[in-house]
């Protein structure tokens, strides 16, 4: 058995909240260089490099990439011979998200109830996704999500009969209604099979994918390369005023699902895809 103190939960919390809203991951970084080369509209190009003139003075100045700082979407990987110590875990994590959005000046966007609308001021509590895993270590991902694009997200319980087909269709229809409001460049994350939640959980946690990793699955990547190439020919383009980049990936999570079903969720991200991961 090995011990992790919740305190050093808190901290790594803590400093991902801060970097994920401040920097983005490399892959990120490579598909805008690559996006820049691809667009064909002037306006589309005079956009994405906007954006990465904004990327690099986030990360410079220490100023958030987007006001929308996000909630904070936790993924925590936790080896089963891990004993932590010190308290709830739980608590730790959002321990961590709050002293990371208050000490990093990060927009609070998180209320308490949502019909009653009160504020919490410290963007808790966080989104966590607990998994037990072999082994004594504990993975974390930290990925705080804007709503612009978490409100264009969908899921579509599609019937059997519908196949692949239908899948490539509910894919497209989400992204033509999320249109602009999604802050395109996106990243969409697709969940195919398990249940009305799983599909869910997969398109979310398909976004953490790093975006040159290619799915082991042959159908599934074969969809992935189509579905971009359908989306970047919508014309919805950088800002959504037009251009050839709509999308910079789609990635794909797949599960066995019920004889009687096939459930089909869409969560799309904006450009400003965030994701820190640690290992400890
Ligand atoms: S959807 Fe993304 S880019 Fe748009 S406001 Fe929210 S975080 Fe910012």
């Amino acid at each position: 058995m090995r011990s992790v103190k919740t305190e050093e939960i808190t901290r790594q919390i803590r400093e991902m909240c801060i970097e994920a809203n401040h920097f983005l991951s490399s892959d990120m970084k490579e598909v805008f260089d690559q996006a820049v080369k691809k667009e064909e509209s002037p306006l589309g190009r005079q956009i994405l490099n906007q954006l990465e003139e904004n990327l690099k003075i986030a990360g410079e100045d220490m100023i958030p990439i987007c006001q929308d700082t996000g909630m904070a979407v936790i993924f925590i990987k936790a080896g089963q011979e891990v004993h932590f110590e010190g308290g709830s875990l739980t608590d730790a994590v959002n321990e961590g998200v709050r002293q990371g959005y208050v000490d990093g000046y990060l927009r609070k966007s998180v209320v308490r109830d949502p019909i009653e609308r009160e504020n919490t001021k410290d963007n808790t509590p966080a989104i966590i996704h607990y998994e037990i895993v072999e082994g004594d270590q504990v993975d974390i991902t930290v990925a705080p999500k804007g709503f612009g694009s978490e409100n264009m997200s969908r899921v579509f319980m599609l019937k059997p009969a519908d196949g692949i087909e239908g899948v490539k269709e509910a894919i497209l229809t989400a992204v033509k209604d999320a249109g602009p409001n999604a802050c395109p460049p996106m990243v969409v994350g697709v969940g195919i099979g398990g249940t009305f939640e799983k599909c869910a959980l997969m398109a979310k946690h398909a976004l953490t994918r790093n975006l040159h990793e290619i799915s082991p699955v042959p159908y599934v990547r074969e969809l992935e390369k189509e579905m971009l190439e359908k989306i970047n020919n919508l014309g919805i383009g950088p800002g959504g005023l037009g251009g050839r980049v709509t999308a910079f990936a789609v990635n794909i999570e797949t599960y066995p699902t019920h004889i009687a079903g096939l459930p089909v969720a869409v969560n799309i991200c904006c450009h400003v895809n965030r994701h820190v991961h640690r290992v400890i």
